[in-house]
């Protein structure tokens, strides 16, 4: 069995159908707290009665800025009782990891050392071109093991110290992603990508103020970084109304999710040439938009 929140990433799902295990045995374990983070104590009873009702627990994965509305687990508490259990963990960063760049950030994921392997997607918000998926592992053993395959025609002399990537990963042939977040990292330096990402942060925290103050808007869940989430407060359907309303406008696009059953609407700076005065259109669309009546 695999355990990890119920406000995982649609990824996670797909991955347990297509590697076999099956969708019966993921275990979406319940949140708590104002992160909406997997509970640590449920994680831990839900693995001891799954072993005593005879399933094998294999895996924990760890959420760090689910993609609704940012949820995050509890790392270095699931990580530990992972380690505890003798399960493989991973840390599913894919938006949120970007920000690790800066240490101001990084208690987010404090204690994500524990983990067996941790991914980021460099192209969400550090500004790499799609597609760059940056896939660390503690230990590449367990990868051998699984996908390692030498039929005669991959047999290369001299094969002895050479790292073959092909062995870490389903498809075979790889194009050199790294060279993107290379450049990335020459031509911007690693101080302006910090700069850009913290002024996301700062502008989507201001920004969650101003709409707080607006007479018909509700703010929902608080910036988790730079995405946070607010409603019309006439419910439902005044909300997706508002939507439909601000992406048909054109000049900010924004997507929604379900908090508690709630329609919602995402907010998240993450643009790599957004500005300040971006932010202010933001602003100005949303307080116009929820003014005017249908
Ligand atoms: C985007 C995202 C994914 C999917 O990443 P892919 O590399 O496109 O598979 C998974 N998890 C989270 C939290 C994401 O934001």
């Amino acid at each position: 069995r695999i355990y990890c929140s119920a406000a995982v990433h649609s990824s996670i799902d797909r991955a347990l159908w297509i590697s076999g295990i099956g969708a019966d045995n993921l275990v979406h374990v319940p949140t708590t707290g104002a992160l909406g983070g997997m509970d640590p104590h449920a994680l831990a009873s839900l693995i001891a009665s799954d072993r005593a009702a005879g399933h094998v627990p294999a895996g924990v994965i760890v959420s760090v800025g689910a993609t609704g509305w940012g949820a995050t687990d509890p790392v270095g508490d699931c990580l530990a009782i992972a380690r505890a259990e003798g399960l493989y963990s991973h840390v599913d960063a894919a938006w949120a990891g970007s920000a690790m760049i800066c240490p101001d950030f990084r208690h987010l994921w404090a204690g994500v050392d524990q983990a067996d392997s941790v991914v980021f997607n460099p192209h969400k918000w550090l500004g790499a071109q799609f597609d760059c998926a940056a896939h660390f592992v503690a230990d590449p053993e367990p990868l051998l093991r699984t996908l390692a395959i030498h039929p005669e025609y991959l047999k290369t002399p001299e094969a002895d110290g050479v790292t073959d990537y092909s062995e870490w990963s389903i498809p075979l042939g790889r194009r050199f992603r790294a060279l993107k977040l290379w450049f990335l990292l020459r031509s911007e330096g690693l101080d302006a990508l910090r700069v850009m990402i913290r002024n996301h942060v700062n502008w989507a925290e201001r920004l969650y103020e101003r709409l707080g103050a607006l007479p018909r808007i509700q703010t929902v869940t608080p910036p988790i970084l730079s995405l946070f989430t607010f409603r019309h407060r006439d419910g439902d359907d005044a909300t997706a109304d508002l939507l439909q309303r601000i992406n048909a406008d054109g000049r900010i696009y924004l997507t929604q999710t379900k908090v508690d059953g709630q329609f919602v609407i995402r907010f998240q700076a993450g643009q790599f040439e957004m500005t300040e005065a971006d932010a202010e259109t933001a602003y100005d669309v949303i307080a116009e938009l929820s003014q005017t009546d249908v």
